[in-house]
């Protein structure tokens, strides 16, 4: 079995399902894996991320020049880069373009973190970052803060950046983020969204700690509070 054969048709793998299930457009969004402590393997700028070929990554180091592999890398790399360099338990990262998450930045309209349970164990808040222009050093800029603490994050009126510790861990949390997006445009779709009760929020942000999930002040402390002035339905 050759590490980097695999590796590299696992992200293949990855980004075809990434675009299969219609989280990217044409030529947008990027893979990556890491391979060594500086050393990235990312998908090539201009690429469809559905037809992605293992021969067509690009090895890159953490200044962002290609080491090995055709093509130029992603113009995203800064972003990928500014994870990993955060995150040493990362191995893995995914941007794209999930059209429901995008849509509720674009409306201004917060996705509720009091919602649902998943999405509260999972990843107790998926903060939305500052705008960046796309394929700038300003993508890195605006991740490289809140990529520390958290695994996903919405770029405003861009995509989402999720990380993990293997590849198919990036990928279940970007299909997490955009489910419980696609859920709450549903539910506001039919008027409102519910809160879960804040006692029921608790143990969420208790047991997400005792699976080892995250923290458990990753949750909004309003989502915990019973005081009903912290509270609202949207
Ligand atoms: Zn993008």
């Amino acid at each position: 079995m050759n590490f980097y054969a695999d590796l590299r048709r696992e992200v293949c793998e990855t980004a075809h399902r990434v675009y299969q299930k219609g989280w990217v457009a044409g030529t947008d969004g990027n893979v990556s894996a890491r391979i060594a402590a500086d050393r990235l393997l990312i998908s090539p700028s201009g690429c469809c991320l559905g037809m992605l070929r293992p021969e067509e990554l690009i090895e890159i180091d953490f200044i962002g020049e290609p080491v090995a592999g055709p093509g130029r890398p992603s113009s995203e790399r800064w972003m990928h880069i500014a994870a990993y360099e955060r995150r040493p338990d990362v191995s893995a990262a995914i941007h794209s373009h999930a059209p429901a998450t995008v849509a509720f930045t674009l409306a201004g309209v917060e996705m509720d973190p009091c919602a649902l349970p998943e999405v509260i164990l999972s990843f107790g808040r998926i903060p939305i970052t500052d705008y960046a222009t796309p394929g700038t050093k300003e993508g890195a800029e605006i991740v490289k803060d809140l990529i520390q603490r958290f695994d996903a994050l919405v770029l405003d009126r861009h995509g989402t950046l999720t990380v993990g510790q293997t590849m198919r861990d990036a990928y279940f949390k970007l299909d997490k983020l955009e489910h419980g997006a696609h859920v709450l445009l549903m539910a506001h779709g039919l008027g409102r969204t519910q809160r879960l009760a804040p006692q029921e929020v608790a143990k969420l942000a208790a047991l997400r700690e005792a699976m080892g999930l995250g923290r458990a002040d990753d949750v909004p402390r309003e989502c915990q509070s019973e005081n009903p002035a912290d509270r609202r339905s949207s």
